[in-house]
């Protein structure tokens, strides 16, 4: 009996501590043990208006290797460096491409992630061997406060194991993410509800290379016609390798997605009917379709496909928006939930 014991308590971790904080006023001394941990080499997964993230030390290899660990993320696929100022985002390039400054004007605090030349001191670890890094500056008054207090960039990927749906609340975190992460800090759910937009400054003209939060429509008004990276074969085209962000299946509950273009007028019948269809043959059915805009599906899809695999069910039917403000973003996760490049 001792040496089960012995055994047993041997193999217990460490739990990851949760702590609920103010998303509009955030409490300094949390802020301060967060970004004590960040310094010293932790994990701290916080709330951004986008998703959660699972933050490290952008400028420590030890820290970075953890958030692959924990994400269980291949090393090929980079991480976003999140800045509290300007000037960080500055220090982290090597060359300010054109739009720098009118898209950081314009858009940062926000849901853009721009891509840049990198200066020799940001890791390799965190672009995946990449001559550029991604870089940005969230809105959420939590991950600024804990920038600011940190005084470091953090790398941060979303907090869900690679594949998943991303995060929009602490419990979809710790759902994922049991071991490796020192804090978990809870604000609530998130209010965009999908990831940035990643816009590169490399290439001219700019192009995304996965649309979000901040619209093709709103970055055309300071970039002219923009360019959408046309997913997984293009870039394997241009790039001789796999892109990141671009693997097929990604976003993905365990069930299987089934989608169904919103704008045909018989869509509420086809997926009616289609659900009916999969209940006949003893499937489990579950459906997601649009209460109001499609800001609010996008704010609540990945906690719908994650509750809609708690509730096992074997199939989603979902509506699907045209390609055109956040729905450019919804139908490029939903595509990838799917499997799929295109409908
Ligand atoms: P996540 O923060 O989990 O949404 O993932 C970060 C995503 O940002 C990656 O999957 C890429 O799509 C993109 N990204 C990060 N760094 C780069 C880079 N240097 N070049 C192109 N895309 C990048
Ligand atoms: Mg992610």
């Amino acid at each position: 009996l001792s040496l089960f014991l012995f055994h047993f308590s041997a193999t217990v971790t460490t739990m990851t501590e949760r702590i609920q904080i103010n998303p509009q006023i955030p409490d300094a001394a949390v802020l301060a043990r967060a970004a004590k941990i960040l310094r010293d080499g932790g994990l701290v997964a916080f709330p951004t208006e986008t998703v959660y993230g699972l933050g490290a030390h952008a400028l420590d290899i030890a820290a970075v290797r953890k958030i692959f660990a924990a994400k269980e993320r291949p090393s090929w696929d980079p991480l976003i460096i999140h800045v509290g100022n300007l000037a960080a985002a500055v220090a982290l390039t090597r060359k300010i491409p054109p739009f720098f400054e009118a898209l950081t004007t314009e858009f940062w605090p926000g849901p853009l992630t721009l891509v840049v030349e990198k200066s020799p001191k940001v890791p390799d670890e965190v672009t995946s061997g990449r001559k550029t890094v991604a870089i940005r500056m969230p809105a959420h008054p939590v991950a600024h406060a804990l920038l600011e207090a940190a005084n470091l960039p953090i790398a941060a990927p979303s907090a869900n194991k690679f594949g998943r749906p991303s995060p929009t609340t602490a419990a979809h975190v710790l759902e994922d993410l049991q071991n490796g992460v020192d804090l978990v800090l809870d604000a609530g759910p998130t209010t965009l509800g999908v990831e940035s937009t990643v816009l590169d400054l490399t290439q001219n003209p700019p192009k995304i290379l996965r649309p979000g939060g901040v619209t093709r429509e709103n970055l055309a008004k300071i970039l002219g016609e923009v360019e959408v990276a046309r997913g997984v074969s293009a870039e394997i085209e241009r790039e001789g390798a796999l892109a990141p962000g671009m693997t097929e299946k990604h976003y993905a509950p365990r069930a299987q997605v089934e989608l169904f273009e919103a704008n045909l007028h018989d869509c509420a019948a086809r997926m009616r009917s289609r659900a009916e269809q999969l209940q006949r043959d003893g499937k489990r059915v579950g459906l997601i379709t649009r209460a109001d805009d499609w800001e609010r599906f996008a704010r609540e899809l990945f906690a719908k496909l994650r509750e809609l695999d708690a509730q096992k069910v074997e199939v989603i039917l979902c509506e699907l928006p045209p390609a055109e403000g956040i729905g450019l973003a919804i139908r490029d996760r939903l595509l990838r939930a799917a499997g799929k490049s295109e409908l």
